[in-house]
């Protein structure tokens, strides 16, 4: 299994481009396996319902979420808002409160306010259905550490277990900018990418990824044209259509599905779960196999140390012959890393891909120097490689 799903099962070059109504069987067929459903939400997909906290939108996401629960489907939910209902509450209590370009610590201070009013929402809606709420604030080491990463994981797990809802945010109370995932685009990304068969879906403020007032029904690949269109953050946000780009590439190298659509009114996840034309869909069908866990969480992780850069017959080794790379394929390297770090691997200027390093960069520099007699050393093993 492991080793099938390396090499060429990654490239979706000789893809065709085609409509959504050919692809909607394969579509439906997929969402029918889909176990995990991640819905992100925005803050300005929020901030509008604080002022009627009972509001109807977080009742229907209840009701969504329990009935993923009893369709056997496990909810996870992203939810943006913390700094958002921080300024508003802030905005309630001190009437003089003017909304200027705020300090770090002044960020931190509101998103611990609104974080608990965040959560407050979520747990008043949530309850009377019998739904649990659980808090899960994180940041980026959770993700690029692989302990952090499981631990994380297993987290989420008994939470599904308990038929509990987890509501995950960054931390955004203590972590400072270097030490965040960012936005919660990219964080529900992350999320997605831990469990097999998973659903992302996006909710925003706009009808899907949208050119020259177009809605884009459906993409199996990201190309550069797209992200000439995409739009930054609308106000009141952080992200924007680019950070949605970017992570529907990752979600659809991990053979995931994804979906960005309006967040007006959560009713629209059951449209979507009988796989309808709302918002704009993200599905290649090319992918046929699971991807391993491993691959997963090294296809979404943006902590890179290092660079490889290869001979041809290595490149052709890793491409056709599904190979380990070796020390005798490498040409030269770049950065400081060390034993289980992930590292790009270049052919010439064109990133092929990446991998976990079995050696320091110390150690890999002994290796180059005396290579005849290390020429079979794996540099990286292919259960720890995937190609781009
Ligand atoms: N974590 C931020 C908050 O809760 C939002 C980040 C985002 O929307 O991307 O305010």
């Amino acid at each position: 299994m492991g080793k099938k799903k390396c090499g060429r099962n990654y490239s979706f070059s000789n893809v065709k481009n085609m409509n959504f109504s050919e692809i909607q069987p394969l579509l439906q067929e997929s969402l029918k396996k889909i176990k995990h459903v991640v819905i992100k939400i925005g803050t300005n997909s929020i901030t509008p319902h604080i002022e009627n906290q009972n509001s109807i939108f977080f009742h229907e996401l209840a009701d969504v979420v329990l009935f993923l629960q009893k369709s056997g489907i496990n909810p996870i939910i992203v939810s943006s808002g913390a700094v958002g209902l921080g300024k508003e509450l802030l905005k309630r209590e001190k009437k003089d409160y003017v909304q200027k370009k705020i300090t770090l610590v002044e960020k931190q201070a509101l998103a611990s306010l609104g974080q608990s009013l965040l959560i407050d929402i979520y747990r008043d809606a949530f309850e009377r259905k019998n739904i649990p709420i659980a808090q899960i604030l994180v940041s980026k080491s959770d993700f690029q550490n692989r302990k952090h990463y499981q631990n994380l994981k297993y987290t989420i797990e008994q939470l599904i277990n308990w038929k509990s809802v987890p509501v995950i945010n960054e931390n955004d109370a203590v972590a400072t900018e270097e030490l965040k995932v960012g936005d919660n685009d990219t964080l529900s990304e992350l999320i997605a990418g831990m469990h097999p068969y998973t659903f992302l879906i996006m909710l925003t403020t706009v009808d899907g990824f949208i050119i020259e007032n177009k809605k884009i029904d459906f993409i199996d690949k990201i190309s550069d044209k797209y992200f000439k269109h995409a739009q930054g953050p609308n106000e009141g946000g952080i992200g924007g259509m680019k950070t949605k780009l970017k992570s529907a590439e990752k979600i659809l190298l991990s053979g995931h599905i994804m979906n960005i659509c309006s967040g007006k009114s959560p009713k629209i996840i059951y449209d979507l779960l009988k796989g309808e034309p709302k918002g704009t869909w993200f599905f290649t069908s090319l992918q046929k196999n699971e991807v391993a866990a491993k691959k997963r969480w090294l296809l979404h992780n943006r902590h890179i140390t290092g660079s490889l850069y290869i001979d041809k017959g290595a490149k052709e080794a890793l491409i056709s012959k599904n190979a380990s790379l070796l020390i005798v394929g490498i040409e030269k390297y770049d950065g400081v890393f060390n034993k289980g770090d992930i590292i790009e691997i270049f052919y010439k200027d064109k990133k092929l891909g990446k991998g976990i390093i079995s050696y320091s960069n110390k150690e890999l520099e002994d290796f180059l120097i005396s290579k005849k007699e290390e020429r079979g050393l794996e540099v990286i093993h292919r259960d720890n490689l995937i190609l781009l």
